[in-house]
């Protein structure tokens, strides 16, 4: 059924405690954890517990918990004490995403360029 856990999908499994995770928020609907390989000085990936493969698909399916993801990704960054900072949706393989379980990353703690490579 839609949202539900996957056996073979990292964010599930680290939902579930099978798989280490700094963490270092959480919600009801949400999980805030480091990212293994940072990017930036500050880089977390902020989750909803539900199992959707991307970003898009999760609001179209609950807008409700697309919304809580947001607001917990600027709690993070208030927490992390971030004045700037990237919020950054990869959506699809092409795009950098390699993991298909939706996530935000929060990129923060150094200057950013734009356009992203
Ligand atoms: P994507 O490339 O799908 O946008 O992002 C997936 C992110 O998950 C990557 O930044 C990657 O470093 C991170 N990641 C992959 N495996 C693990 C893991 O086992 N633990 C944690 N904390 N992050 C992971
Ligand atoms: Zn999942």
């Amino acid at each position: 059924m839609a949202g539900e856990a996957q056996a073979d999908c990292l964010f599930c499994k680290i939902i579930a405690g099978e798989v280490p995770a700094t963490v270092v928020r959480e919600t009801d609907t949400t999980y805030a954890f480091r990212d293994i390989n940072p990017q930036a000085p500050t880089h977390i990936l902020v989750i909803p517990k539900v199992h959707y493969r991307d970003a898009a698909t999760l609001a179209a399916v609950e807008p409700q918990i697309t919304a809580d993801l947001l607001r917990e990704a600027g709690e993070v960054a208030a927490d992390e004490k971030l004045e700037s900072y990237r919020l950054v949706f990869n959506t699809g393989s092409g795009a950098g995403q390699t993991v298909f379980h939706a996530h935000a990353h929060i990129l923060g703690g150094r200057g950013m360029q734009w356009p992203p490579g």
